[in-house]
Formats: C-alpha cells, structure tokens, sequence
C-alpha cells in the first residue's frame, strides 16, 4: 500500500499555542469556576496571583527563618487551593511544588506541612490527569476526540517505530437518517457505531484506537499491522456495521459505512501523518464515489482497490485518477 505525503507537521503545536496564550493573559480574578474541563498547556505561565503573590513576595523579604518558611509555604498552599478549585491546575501545581521547595530547605520544617502537601499534589495530579482525559474524549460518543488523534499520530510518527495504518470511516447517506429518524436517533446510530468500530479493533490490534474526526467521521488508528491485515480488519468493520441488527434502534433502520484507508511504514521516507490523512481522504472520496458501503485502498502496485464484495465494481480506476487530478472540491453529491 502506498502512501502520499508531504505536508510537513500537525495541528496538535498550533493547538497548544493558542491554550498558552490564554492562559498567559488571564489574570486569576478572571479566571472562571469550576466550569472548565480544558487543562492548561503544558508549560507554567508567570503571572501574577493577586492578592497572594503580593503576600508572597512580602514573606520571601521578611526573616529567613524556619517559621517566615513555613508561613511562606502555608501561603502558597493556600494559593495552590484556590487555583484548583478554578480548575487551573497548572498554577496550583507550582504553587505546590514552591510550597514544597521550602519546606525542605529548612533545617527544621514543620513535620505536618509535608505530608499534606503530597497528598495534595497527589489529588492534584489525579484531577489534572482526569481533566487531560476528558478534554480528548468526545461527548457524544465517548471516544477519543479529533485533539487526541492529532496528539497520537505525531507521537507514532515521531516514534517511527512500525507501520501505522490509518482509515477515515464516514457513514453513508447519514443526512437522511437523521431526515428520516430524527437527530436524537441519529446520535444513537453514531454510538451505536462506535462500540461495533471498538469490539472489532480490541479484538484484533490492542494499540488501536477510534476517534471522532468530526459531525459522522472516525478515525481508525491501527499501529502495528501489515497492510493486508489491515484491510481485512476495516472490512470486518465495515461488514459488522452492514449486518448490525440496526432495527433494533429505530424501525427498518439500515447503516452503512464507507473507508479509506492507507499505511505509513518508517520506509516512506517523507511521509508525514499529514500526508496520510489526505491521502486517506482521497481513498474514501473513491469509496463513496464508487457505491458507498465499502473500503477503498491501495495494492502494492500503487492501484486503488475495493475490499471484500465491493471488489467488482466497476469504474475504480477511473474515479482514481480523477481523485488524482487537480481538482476535487469536496465529496460527491448525492
Ligand atoms: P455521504 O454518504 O456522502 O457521506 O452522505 P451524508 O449524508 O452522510 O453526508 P453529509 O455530509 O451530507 O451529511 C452529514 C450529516 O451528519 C449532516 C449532519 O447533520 C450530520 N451530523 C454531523 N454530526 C452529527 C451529530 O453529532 N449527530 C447527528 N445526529 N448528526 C450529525
Ligand atoms: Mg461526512
Ligand atoms: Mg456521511
């Protein structure tokens, strides 16, 4: 299977940017409740705490002694506190590690202070943990989320480790469920489809994972395997969703799916994540523009292919090269 690629870099930078920046501007009076689930980006900003700082800064000036220390790390305890509570765990967390930096820089240090502080770094970090989590699922289905594939796939393309294969999954025709079902069974479709993706991807590649790439699209992300196995593993999907037993869900209620799917192995050379999901794109744009209902792929002589029983349809090659020339502007038409 051949990859095309050459966009260079992912989202997931610009991303993180843009959280530092507004982290870095929002003084703490600003800073809303408990409300957000977003955890601040990955670096400590420095500005400064009303009200505690000031505090701060008067006892670092006072008598350097142990009681002046103590007081200091009570104070940025407190600060570590009120931090949290907003959620901005990224503040609160400095807070702790100061507070703890001063405890054992006394000769003397209250023998309270230390042990409570690591409990609560310790709840801290699982708190921060639980919020980095839930800011890369997706609420509907639960899934992972669109930030958690960029994140992933520039890990596993920075690794470089093994092939890692990638298929874009949209349902067919899913404007008319929701026309025909309504929106709310339509979300249950997307669920539904979500568990039947996993059960199939758990079963064969245990590092795999799918994420909502947006409205009704998920990534499949299966590191590890040969293209072949690969194929075959979408085709299960892609057969799994055809013969679910959709009825159950809403009367005479029928779901299909159609794939692309390509593969990046550490041989590509240039090949970026990037240049895969576009090439991806494509291979589903064949997909769809083919019949819908099955999964568009390359063979190892570079030519796109259907799997499974959409093998002998006709005009494969022709909506290729189409897909390949210069101009697409967007999906097909009903
Ligand atoms: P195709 O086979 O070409 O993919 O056709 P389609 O109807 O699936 O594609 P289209 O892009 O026309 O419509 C996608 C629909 O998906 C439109 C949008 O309302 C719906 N959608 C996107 N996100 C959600 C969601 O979270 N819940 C529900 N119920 N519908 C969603
Ligand atoms: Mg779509
Ligand atoms: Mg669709």
């Amino acid at each position: 299977m051949v990859v095309r690629g050459s966009t260079v870099g992912g989202s997931p930078g610009r991303v993180s940017a843009g959280v530092a920046a507004t982290a870095a501007v929002t003084p703490v009076a600003e800073i809303p409740g408990t409300g957000s689930n977003q955890p601040p980006a990955s670096t400590f900003d420095t500005a400064p705490i009303v009200g505690i700082d000031e505090a701060l800064r008067l006892d670092a000036a006072a008598q350097d002694d142990g009681s002046a220390r103590a007081a200091q790390a009570r104070a940025h305890e407190a600060a570590a506190e009120v931090l949290a509570d907003r959620g901005d765990w990224r503040r609160a967390y400095q807070h702790l590690r100061a507070a703890m930096a001063l405890v054992h820089l006394g000769d003397t240090p209250p023998v309270h202070v230390p042990e409570q502080l690591r409990r609560e770094v310790d709840r801290l970090r699982r708190e921060r943990a639980e919020a980095r989590e839930q800011s890369r699922r997706d609420s509907l289905t639960a899934t992972w989320n669109r930030r958690y594939l960029d994140e992933r796939l520039s890990t596993l393309r920075d690794g470089g480790s093994g092939t890692v294969c990638v298929a874009l999954v949209d349902v067919d025709h899913f404007k008319l469920v929701n026309d025909t079902y309504g929106h709310a069974i339509g979300d249950a479709v997307l669920r539904a489809l979500v568990g039947l993706m996993r059960t199939e991807i758990d079963a064969r590649v245990p590092d795999g994972f799918c994420a909502r790439y947006g409205g009704e699209e998920f990534a499949l992300v299966l590191p590890g395997p040969a293209d072949a196995d690969a194929v075959e593993l979408c085709e299960a999907v892609r057969a799994r969703i055809e013969s679910h037993d959709w009825a159950a869900v809403a009367p005479e209620l029928r779901v299909t799916a159609s794939f692309g799917l390509a593969c990046l192995s550490p041989d590509d050379e240039g090949g970026t994540c990037d240049g895969l999901l576009d090439h991806v794109d494509e291979l589903l744009y064949v997909a769809k523009r083919t019949g819908r209902n099955a999964v568009a792929f390359r063979d190892e002589a570079g030519h796109v292919r259907l799997a499974g029983p959409a093998a002998g349809r006709r005009g494969v090659a022709a909506v290729a090269r189409a897909v390949a020339g210069p101009a697409r502007s967007g999906r097909p038409a009903h």
